[in-house]
């Protein structure tokens, strides 16, 4: 299939790249890593008059952090996430990117690329979640702040507007205590998209046995990532033992909405359960330490 011709722009900075989008709006695209926007421009599902390219935009690459939290340059790769060190209430997202593709595409993907596709099945999603991201949105002469519980709307959609740029993403600081882990389950061990995955969130009050806060996320089960609110909620001030586990995790499957689309809607539940279970027994271990 032969492309449709654009336009190629690449800005040296944010305020450029937010200048060009409010010039063009809808009739532009941005490319990060290329990893989903490629495949769309080839298979003409896509068709911008002009593709405005991040790669030069270095305020948006990156992590730092300050007494609130850690904050993640939208442009900042999955390869670059997995090499980095988040501690144990921040495991979950390590090892959600370093299961993103192979080692070719998590070199390009980046994260802000896996939300703004807003695939329900996107892996960084999830983690994200339990960790309460918000995610900052750019255009020109303004900015603001949601919650990335507030971000998703449907298979493919969320709220952003055509100018706006997704800059960072915020993780606010956690209470110590915590630990997360991230499982996935996919048809191949590798270059596979989710069947299921699940990233579990526990924070441990200082008896270090009671939950003090539990979070569940799921990804690829929904039409949108998605927490798993009664569940996690649910765990808040029981003990951390393995039949309170096992209750969260069938009340998690309950949550679950598989669109019945590559497994059946009862086998995603039963592998809901499983995984649940065992992102909680690990995100428990996390917190012990
Ligand atoms: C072979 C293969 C295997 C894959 N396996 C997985 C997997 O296991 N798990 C998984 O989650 N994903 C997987 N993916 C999907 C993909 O790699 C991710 O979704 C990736 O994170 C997208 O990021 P990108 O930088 O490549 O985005 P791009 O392709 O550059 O952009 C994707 C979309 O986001 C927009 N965009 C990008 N950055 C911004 C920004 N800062 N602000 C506003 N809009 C922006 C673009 O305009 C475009 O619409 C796979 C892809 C391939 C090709």
């Amino acid at each position: 299939m032969i492309m449709q011709k654009f336009d190629y722009q690449a800005p040296a900075d944010l305020k450029e790249a937010c200048q060009i989008m409010a010039n063009y709006g809808d009739k532009a695209k941005l490319l990060a890593g290329g990893t989903d926007l490629l495949i769309a421009l080839k298979k003409n599902r896509i068709s911008p008059s002009q593709v405005v390219a991040l790669d030069q935009v270095d305020e948006i690459k990156g992590l730092w952090s300050d007494d609130d939290g850690i904050y993640l340059g939208a442009r900042t790769t999955a390869a670059e996430i997995a090499d980095s060190d988040f501690g144990a209430a921040g495991q979950a997202l390590a090892e959600a990117a370093a299961q993103v593709g192979s080692p070719l595409v998590r070199n390009l993907a980046t994260v802000g690329g896996n939300l703004v596709t807003a695939m329900p099945a996107a892996d960084m999603a999830p983690p994200l979640l339990v960790m309460q991201a918000g995610v900052v949105l750019e255009k020109l002469g303004d900015n603001r702040e949601i919650a990335l519980d507030d971000f998703f709307v449907g298979p493919g959609e969320q709220v952003m507007l055509p100018e706006e740029i997704m800059s960072l993403i915020f993780l606010p600081e956690l209470p110590s205590g915590s630990g997360s882990a991230f499982e996935k389950l996919g048809v191949r061990k590798a270059l596979e998209r989710s069947i299921v995955s699940v990233a579990a969130l526990i924070t441990l009050a200082d008896d270090g046995k009671t939950i003090q806060e539990a979070r569940i996320a799921l990804g690829a089960v929904a039409p949108t990532p998605m927490l798993a609110a009664t569940a996690g909620a649910g765990l808040c001030g029981k003990k951390a033992t393995k039949k309170n586990f096992s209750a969260a995790a069938k009340t998690t499957a309950q949550e679950a909405r598989p669109r019945g689309l590559r497994t059946s809607a009862v086998y995603s539940r039963l592998m809901v359960e499983q995984l649940t279970m065992r992102a909680l027994t690990r995100a428990y271990a996390a917190a012990s330490r």
